[in-house]
């Protein structure tokens, strides 16, 4: 007990949060320019956001939509994804990426990830593939590619589109090209805490002008295209529905917002690098963590630090590692829950604990660190301080 008031040591004064977005004034006065200019929703700042993007990713489409679960819905929609189909993803993502699947009637069939970067394993995949499957979703976890040239094998042997969930990637490359420049289709979040925020919204590139062309009808309600400028000076009353579209459209608000983010992007990744670069260096000499790994083919997105305890090494579990670093003033975050442990996916298609024995023991041990843009590096070595001062305390 002599040892506990050495933890008021390891404690922030504030509590810095896990996350946090970064605005400035740039993107607060296009959004004025954009409330002056009474072109609210989709419109000049969306179209000019979509071919800054698809030049950023290297892709010849980007179709802007409200969120990076839409862009997904749309991609599987318009590749023909329905009833009795099955759609390969990792368990280690977001609920959304599997539920898109859902919504279309199909089955998320899931492939266990490799213990490495936490990514889809391309053996896995080869594995769950049946004759009912028509579509592989490999997330980008953290931001750090998949093994894409193993999976586009895999899709090619099978005739399979790739559609790929890069909340984390943006900004991020494979073997020298950008994703968003590889899949089939590549989706991407813009939501508060992602890399690139615009609030809430996303985009799905591709290099298919007919899935571009599908994806960009079915984004505003199945209407023929460019109908939304029908209010403008080039537009007429008269529109076409020729599918039963969704409303998946990206607003010129949050247009605004992402063309500034777009441009800071670069410098954003390099903030975010730097950051992992230092938390890399402070863990190096604890056998306490793994560490995350950057394959040296890849450059990193830095979306997430996601440090693992080896629970063999303390005395504490994950849950109160993750604690004390509350009592510390530190926010945390865990991803993910491994999707087929949600009692959704438990009860509607049978999966439990042991399924995917790799995803949940990464789910068990992780913890994501602080790693933003508008923290300062003081506050990433208050975070190493702390983290380091709970491991050598509950050290076995
Ligand atoms: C954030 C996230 C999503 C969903 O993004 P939205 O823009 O909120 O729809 C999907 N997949 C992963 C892996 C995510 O982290």
């Amino acid at each position: 007990m002599t040892q506990i008031p050495q933890e008021t040591n390891w404690r922030r004064a504030d509590f810095l949060p896990y996350a946090r977005a970064d605005i400035t004034e740039a993107e607060i006065a296009e959004v004025v320019d954009t409330l002056r200019s009474g072109w609210l929703s989709m419109g000049p700042k969306t179209i000019e956001f979509e071919k800054r993007f698809a030049a950023y990713t290297n892709a010849t489409d980007a179709i802007a939509v409200n969120s990076c679960t839409a862009g997904l819905h749309l991609a599987l929609a318009a590749l023909g994804i329905g009833d009795g189909d099955e759609v390969i993803t990792t368990p280690l993502t977001f609920a959304a990426t599997a539920n898109v699947a859902v919504h279309l009637g199909a089955r998320p069939v899931f492939a266990d990830v490799r213990a490495d970067d936490f990514n889809i394993d391309p053996h896995a995949v080869e594995r769950a593939i049946t004759p009912r499957t028509r579509a592989i979703i490999p997330v980008h976890m953290a931001g750090h590619p998949c093994r894409m040239d193993e999976l586009l094998d895999i899709a090619a042997a099978h005739n399979l589109p790739i559609v790929e969930d890069a909340a984390h990637a943006v900004g991020a490359r494979y073997r020298g090209k950008m994703i968003g420049s590889i899949g089939t289709a590549t989706a991407f979040s813009f939501y508060v805490t992602k890399n690139l925020t615009t609030g809430e919204g996303g985009m799905v590139t591709t290099n298919d002008a007919d899935l571009a062309e599908t994806m960009r009808t079915l984004r505003l309600h199945g209407m023929n295209r460019d109908a939304w400028a029908r209010y403008s000076d080039k537009g007429t009353w008269y529109y076409e529905i020729t599918a039963a579209g969704y409303k998946y459209n990206m607003t010129d608000i949050a247009a605004a917002i992402g063309l500034h983010q777009l441009r800071r992007l670069n410098d954003f990744i390099e903030v975010r690098r730097h950051y992992a670069a230092l938390y890399n260096e402070a863990f190096a000499d604890m056998d306490t963590f793994v560490l995350p790994t950057t394959r040296a083919d890849v450059e990193h997105a830095w979306h997430l630090y996601i440090l693992r305890l080896r629970p063999e090494t303390l005395r504490i579990d994950r849950a109160a590692f993750i604690e004390k670093l509350r009592e510390a003033n530190i926010g945390t975050s865990v991803h993910f829950i491994p999707v087929h442990l949600h009692p959704y996916y438990r009860d509607t298609f049978g999966y439990q604990r042991g399924d995917f024995p790799v995803a949940e023991a990464i789910f068990d041990q992780a913890i994501s660190l602080p790693l933003y843009t508008t923290m300062t590096e003081e506050d990433v070595f208050s975070v190493i301080e702390a983290t380091r001062a709970i491991a050598h305390h509950y050290r076995r």
